[in-house]
């Protein structure tokens, strides 16, 4: 693909800056208003103008009127940077690297934000190894690896000046999969090191989902934006997914308390309103009692359970006497990758790069460090 001159000083100026900062991403992991309980072996703690903090192993920091306060006296700093050669321990969750605790002023509150400092590379290992089952061949845990090292990059440059670059409250659940059984996550990773997916030039907006039901989505169908990269694909690949076809049944009585907010009455009726291309509900019309009010689907989603109607791919709605039953297919937002699509493209003999090319067509490969 050819890129303007322009285009290629922004990327160079961008990788640059990525490159300056030693390819590191840097997590929240908590918003915390009392007291942050810190502990590991060997733990070293100084505050953002180098003075250390006495511990033995275990800390105690809480956010003071205006910096940390460690126990009832002020650190005098609104940083605390927190180290150990081996596992961190912050309210009971366990973190390998370096830890930063600033001191924030927001909403009339002081609170204390934790962020997480860690290299990308080991962040997208522990991605790929807890989001594809294991099993899974080679190439799809490569395809994943570049896209979520790309969301990550992404993130990282939106966000370059801020405190953090992404927010994570299940980081410790990123980490669960990296162990000898997952040590091909850490292949794929390292097979694939530094690469993202650009277009035109630029990191793209990566977005991933579990199976897309049989076609994935335009970003601009689900959120409104159009993006060149991002115009939906036909996928025949995500059938090993057991959320291909779901049903999902509810009763009625339980189908009423959870759309008490919206329905105007008990419901009567649940039909389907717009669609997007790829048969997705945009809206639902919900007819109750005394009258009928239009939602959006994803607010059905959100109000039936994300994990119930697991996406607004609804091909069927019907209501019994007793029942209600929705039938649908895929599971997820339908944006971008499909990782169950990726691994029957796998399986079918395609390229990392091939699945790529399919998901997110026009865009390219390209080495960032
Ligand atoms: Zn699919």
């Amino acid at each position: 693909m050819k890129t303007g001159f322009l285009k290629v000083l922004f990327l160079s100026a961008l990788f640059a800056t990525l490159a300056n900062t030693d390819q590191i991403i840097r997590i929240a992991v908590g918003h915390e208003k009392g007291v942050v309980h810190i502990s590991g072996p060997d733990l070293e703690a100084v505050t953002g103008d180098g003075k250390a903090i006495k511990n033995s192993g275990s800390i105690k920091l809480s956010p003071g009127r205006s910096a940390v306060m460690q126990g009832s006296s002020s650190t005098e700093s609104q940083l605390v940077r927190i180290k150990s050669p081996g596992l961190i321990t912050v309210q009971n969750r366990k973190f390998r690297g370096n830890l930063e605790v600033i001191w924030q002023h927001t909403g009339g509150t002081q609170e204390l934000l934790l962020v997480h400092l860690l290299p990308i590379e080991t962040y997208v290992a522990g991605i790929v190894a807890s989001e594809t089952p294991k099993g899974w061949g080679l190439e799809a845990l490569k395809a994943q690896a570049i896209t979520s090292r790309t969301y990550a990059v992404w993130q990282k440059y939106r966000r370059l000046t801020g405190d953090y670059h992404m927010e994570s409250t299940t980081i410790d659940q990123v980490y669960r999969g990296i162990d000898a059984e997952h040590s091909l996550a850490v292949k794929a990773t390292e097979d694939t090191n530094g690469q993202v997916l650009t277009y035109a030039g630029r990191p793209i907006q990566a977005y991933f989902h579990a199976a897309c039901g049989g076609h994935t989505e335009s970003a601009e169908d689900i959120w409104g934006t159009a993006l060149p990269y991002l115009p939906g694909a036909k996928c025949g690949f995500c059938k090993g997914s057991r959320s291909y076809k779901w049903e999902y049944r509810i009763n009625r009585l339980s189908l009423n308390s959870a759309l008490k907010s919206v329905s105007p009455g008990s419901v009567k009726a649940i039909r389907a309103g717009q669609k997007t291309e790829g048969g997705r509900l945009k809206t639902v019309e919900i007819l109750g009692k005394k009258g009928k009010k239009v939602i959006s689907g994803d607010m059905l989603r959100k109000l039936l359970g994300y994990n119930n109607l697991r996406s607004t791919l609804i091909t069927d709605i019907s209501i019994g006497p007793l029942f209600a039953t929705f039938s649908g297919r895929g599971h997820g937002h339908g944006v971008g990758l499909c990782q169950w699509g990726a691994y029957g493209m796998a399986n079918a003999g395609y390229s990392a790069k091939d699945i790529l090319e399919h998901y997110f067509p026009g865009t390219e490969i390209r080495k960032m460090y």
